[in-house]
């Protein structure tokens, strides 16, 4: 069977269009809903599982801001389109060994989540010679000092994490990032998640003014991240169709 992302280049940049189109519309219309510019909400496209080509003709529809979540499939992809100005965001679950390849491309780790891996992307973006921007995941469903399920920090941890990423040379502390909870108190209440977020977020930055990023919303809860607050959201499926296998 023919796969959608294997339709021929004209074919699947016409789809392409057409989805980033109604993604287009749909955080325009949560933005006006919400009294807020659309310039305050940046559209991260969620490339992960899809080849090269598909981020070439993104590209060329407009997109700057990509993400992975897995090195394997990203490092190979990113340097395919070296030549194209893009932002990479890393948005997975982020073990040491794979810092220094991730280092090789991302502009910004969303994923950031425990005191090893701030030490790993430090040391690493120090021997890089390059400064890295981090965001702090933060889990919902995790009980104070666990972690969740899918990565992040529980919001009592978020203030010495944060503290130690403005303190280590390399890194820039760019804000937070989540993903909206399966389980626990949030389960199904997005808009409650995400609001729990902001609060998080107002809190961070009293010490940290410009940590300003709010990372949340995916292709299903967009709208309600960006009612919440959010300045940037991160959709895969609403723009490159479900994913060909589990990513
Ligand atoms: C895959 C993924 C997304 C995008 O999810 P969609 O439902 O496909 O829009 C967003 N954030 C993270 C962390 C992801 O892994």
């Amino acid at each position: 069977m023919t796969e959608r992302h294997d339709l021929p280049d004209p074919a699947r940049r016409a789809e392409l269009a057409e989805n980033l189109a109604k993604v287009e519309e749909r955080i325009a219309a949560a933005c006006a809903a919400a009294g807020r510019a659309r310039d305050e909400v940046t559209l991260i496209v969620v490339t992960k599982t899809y080849p090269a080509s598909d981020v070439r003709l993104l590209h060329e529809l407009g997109v700057r801001n990509v993400a992975e979540n897995r090195d394997q499939d990203a490092a190979p992809k990113a340097a395919a389109c070296a030549d194209l100005d893009l932002r990479w965001h890393f948005v997975g679950q982020l073990q040491t060994n794979k810092v220094r390849s991730v280092l090789g491309y991302a502009d910004v780790v969303q994923s950031v989540d425990r005191m090893k891996l701030v030490t790993a992307l430090s040391a690493g973006a120090v021997r890089a010679g390059r400064e890295v921007g981090c965001l702090i995941q933060v889990a919902l469903d995790a009980d104070a000092g666990a972690r969740g399920e899918r990565g992040g920090v529980a919001p009592d941890g978020v203030a010495e994490l944060a503290a130690a990423v403005e303190a280590s040379q390399g890194l820039r502390l760019d804000g937070l990032m989540t993903v909206a909870p399966l389980a626990g108190a949030y389960a199904g209440r997005q808009r409650a998640a995400f609001g729990r977020l902001l609060e998080i977020s107002s809190g961070l930055r009293v010490r940290h003014p410009a940590a300003n990023m709010v990372s949340a919303g995916m292709s299903a809860d967009l709208e309600e991240a960006v009612a919440a607050g959010a300045t940037h959201v991160r959709v895969g499926t609403a723009v490159l169709g479900v994913r060909p296998r589990l990513g």
